[in-house]
């Protein structure tokens, strides 16, 4: 062969155009595609050491679902409800026969080609009334991956941002690339209203973190096989790419939908702030407007038709009252309260905490808007410069009194936080 016709048999450049020209005995090899084969080699030996994790599906019934939702999560009985049976009803699809990844069962081989669909789930609540904390710990409690996404991060392919398959990713690094695993884990997807497309009329220009991200959603809702980055962030040619399908994995999406009330409102034809009806009962109504919300007016709020199809399964988080949080604070197996106490006892000090410091913590989250998720910096503020302090001193008991409690608190200058 002529010199200057020499050329990389894998990707064809000429000689002048490489630096090294490798010769084997039928051709040569030029020093990227070298590079090239060695990161592909890399992966493959990688992915072969991974792809092993304790995840293993145990399926429970809803009942049981809910009991343990009750032990972590305070009130939103009706969400708890129906979350249980959908994720009930959703693993019980793996055992259909007809689907394409699901293994058959052998006792009802002949039995039906109804194809249960998937129950994906959307909740609408407030902030920090514990959609978050009810996928986790339902997810937990089946032993299956679980990943937290937030919508906002997304954009439509192609644009500045994350692509929809990354979500797969997370998944994928919970369960150590174990794809069996995350083939059936839970995604829970939060704050999937700050997609909402901006009107309720089709957009002319591109909305490219709204409606092109719900769009990129649909697939991957429904069930399908996705090629997922396995380090996240934009596909690049030269990667390698693992392959998932979303068939059997549970979809659960959670927003505050701010504003949604008045959606709600205008669709059941009750003027939130009509004058017919007493003040109580106009509050009442008001408060309870969300238990009201359906499909469409989550469509009205801005999501598309098609993906709301591909959310069948409904629900609503109540707000939190006072009674609540102070709930919070003490019931859930870990309540706040009971780590605290039990960071105390790893010290060997009893801590005691005034009746009145958990009304006067609820307070205060209540007056600065805090919501649940503020319970724990409230905690901090009372209780840091005692953790700070004893730990050196041979105190066996601590006393949190409302004297104590509101002076550290007013130190701490929560008053920051609060919100107008
Ligand atoms: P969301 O996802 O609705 O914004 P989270 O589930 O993340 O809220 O809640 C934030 C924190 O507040 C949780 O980690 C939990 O400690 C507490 N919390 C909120 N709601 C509840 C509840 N109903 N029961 C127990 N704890 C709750």
């Amino acid at each position: 062969m002529a010199k200057n016709n020499l050329h990389c048999s894998f990707c064809g450049k000429n000689r002048d155009e490489v630096k090294i020209l490798i010769a084997g005995q039928e051709g040569h090899i030029c020093e990227s595609c070298v590079e090239h084969a060695k990161e592909i080699v890399f992966q493959e030996v990688e992915s072969k050491k991974e792809g092993k994790s304790d995840f293993k599906l145990s399926v429970r019934k809803p009942i049981e679902l809910k009991k343990h939702l009750d032990e972590y999560v305070i009130g939103q009985d009706e969400a708890k409800k129906i979350l249980s049976v959908a994720v009930y009803n959703h693993y019980k699809r793996l055992n259909q026969p007809t689907i394409k990844t699901g293994k058959a069962n052998k006792k009802s081989e002949a039995v039906d080609e109804v194809e249960i669909e998937k129950s994906n789930v959307i909740m609408v609540g407030e902030t920090g009334t514990g959609k978050t904390l009810l996928a986790k710990t339902i997810a937990k409690l089946l032993n299956v991956p679980f990943a937290i996404v937030d919508a906002t991060v997304f954009t439509e392919a192609g644009y500045v941002g994350e692509d929809v398959e990354s979500i797969l990713t997370r998944l994928l690094q919970v369960c150590n690339y174990d794809v069996t695993a995350a083939e059936s884990g839970i995604v829970y997807i939060d704050e999937i209203d700050k997609i909402a497309r901006k009107s309720d009329n089709p957009s002319i220009t591109r909305d490219v973190s709204g409606e092109g991200v719900q769009q990129g959603l649909l697939k991957l809702l429904e069930g399908t096989d996705v090629l997922v980055p396995p380090q996240g962030g934009r596909k690049h040619p030269d990667q390698k790419l693992i392959k998932i399908n979303t068939q059997n994995i549970l979809f659960i999406c959670g927003g505050a939908f701010d504003g949604i009330d008045k959606v709600i409102a205008r669709r059941v034809n009750t003027n939130a702030i009509g004058f017919n009806v007493n003040k109580n009962v106009q509050d009442e109504m008001k408060n309870n407007l969300l238990k009201f919300v359906n499909a469409q007016d989550l469509k009205s709020f801005g999501l598309i038709p098609e993906l709301l199809g591909r959310l069948p399964v409904v629900t609503y988080l109540d707000p939190l009252d006072k009674a609540t949080l102070k709930l919070i604070l003490t019931e859930p197996k870990n309540a706040l309260i009971k780590q605290y106490k039990k960071l105390f006892a790893l010290e060997e000090i009893e801590l005691k905490i005034d009746e009145d410091v958990l009304e006067f913590m609820v307070d205060k989250a209540m007056e600065f808007k805090l919501g649940a998720r503020g319970l724990r910096s409230i905690c901090e503020s009372m209780l840091t410069d005692a953790m700070f302090e004893l730990p050196s001193s041979d105190k066996k008991e601590f006393m949190l009194s409302l004297e104590y409690a509101a002076q550290k608190f007013e130190h701490a200058k929560l008053s920051v936080l609060k919100v107008a």
